[in-house]
């Protein structure tokens, strides 16, 4: 299906002194492993970055702007902010005991499902990969959930009802994880909710591709077998002892090596056809001088990720099987492969 870009080709914002390079600050060109740094998404209680100014232009955009864009996102995020003033509670002073932490993952997957409704959830350790500089998110294990988002009003982005949907699927995420971590909470283990990027100092993606939720595709989003890209990630962080998963290979990069539909249809040009080194990680990286200006003065475009075939409704398992059959490879399955 091909989504037309809309033609927001002169852009309000502009900066009279433009900031260091966005890619400077992802470190884009490092071999070093580092932490990854703030440079989007600022929120009360961070450190202000020097992209402030624009960020500040996507919250009025996304949020305030509501003549603009409509009120649906604004309200949507006021009700997941709502949502996760919960996200924290008191522990339960009994603990119930956890002797078989394989058992224990199946019984909060379940639960997690139950919850959420549609979604995919995987459980993996929190390294320092998944954790933003300076932050601090001091628990062992994330259980990584992933929403899936309207398929049929996001193929419309950018656009209001597409950045409602955004904010109405992380808020359906963010209630599910706080209904979970209160369940953990009550088991006696401590536990915190997670909503979208901008309230959290757990990196979604890093750990979600740990858990084996999906792969990194070149439009830099992640890639599900269940949901392509169209979907949003929420998690809860805790100490109950549970099995993590497995990364898994579903023929991602199979794909990408050849397709070029994101490439082509960003309409910023920020999507490059080779991998980069990214503080000391060979990945799919797109060019967030590029990609930032846009995506904030259209409230969040999400182009790439509607125009990706795996996000096409019921495309992801047939293409994953054809993908690793061409290549003689099997699906690794989404599975507890150790018990931490
Ligand atoms: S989100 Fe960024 S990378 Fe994706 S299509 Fe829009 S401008 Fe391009
Ligand atoms: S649109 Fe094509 S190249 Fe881009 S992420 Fe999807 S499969 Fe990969």
């Amino acid at each position: 299906m091909k989504v037309e870009a809309r033609p927001y080709g002169s852009l309000v914002f502009r900066y009279r002194e433009p900031p260091p390079s966005g890619n400077a600050i992802n470190g884009l060109g490092e071999a070093a492993r580092k932490p990854a740094r703030l440079v989007f998404h600022w929120s009360p209680g961070r450190k202000p970055h020097p992209w402030m100014a624009l960020d500040l232009h996507f919250t009025m955009v996304s949020g305030l702007g509501g003549p603009l864009w409509g009120w649906g996102s604004f309200l949507q995020r006021l009700r997941m902010i709502w949502a996760l003033r919960r996200a924290l509670g008191p522990v339960a002073p009994v603990r119930r005991e956890v002797r078989d932490p394989a058992a224990m993952a199946r019984e909060i997957k379940a639960l997690a499902q139950r919850l959420a409704g549609d979604c995919i959830v995987g459980i993996a350790e929190i390294g320092p990969d998944a954790v933003l500089e300076g932050g601090n998110v001091p628990y062992k294990h994330a259980i990584c959930i992933g929403v899936p988002m309207n398929r049929s009003i996001m193929v419309e982005a950018p656009a209001p009802r597409a950045g409602t949907e955004v904010m109405r699927t992380y808020r359906r995420g963010a209630v599910a994880a706080v209904k979970l971590a209160e369940h953990i909470r009550a088991m006696g283990w401590p536990a915190k909710a997670f909503g979208e990027t901008k309230t959290t100092d757990l990196l979604h993606i890093p750990v979600a591709l740990k858990a084996g939720l999906g792969e990194l595709g070149k439009h830099g989003s992640m890639i599900s077998r269940e949901f392509g890209s169209n979907f949003r990630l929420v998690a809860v962080a805790t100490d109950l002892p549970l099995a993590v998963d497995a990364p898994v290979d579903i023929g991602v990069d199979d794909l990408c090596a050849g397709c070029q539909r994101c490439t082509l249809d960003c309409p910023a040009g920020a999507i490059s056809d080779k991998k980069q080194l990214v503080r000391g990680v060979e990945k799919w990286y797109v060019d967030f001088d590029k990609c930032t200006p846009y995506f904030a003065e259209t409230a969040g475009c999400a182009i790439c990720i509607e125009v990706c075939p795996w996000s096409e409704p019921g495309r992801g398992f047939k293409l994953s099987e054809m993908l690793l059959a061409k290549r003689g490879a099997k699906a690794r399955p989404r599975a507890a492969a150790a018990a931490k």
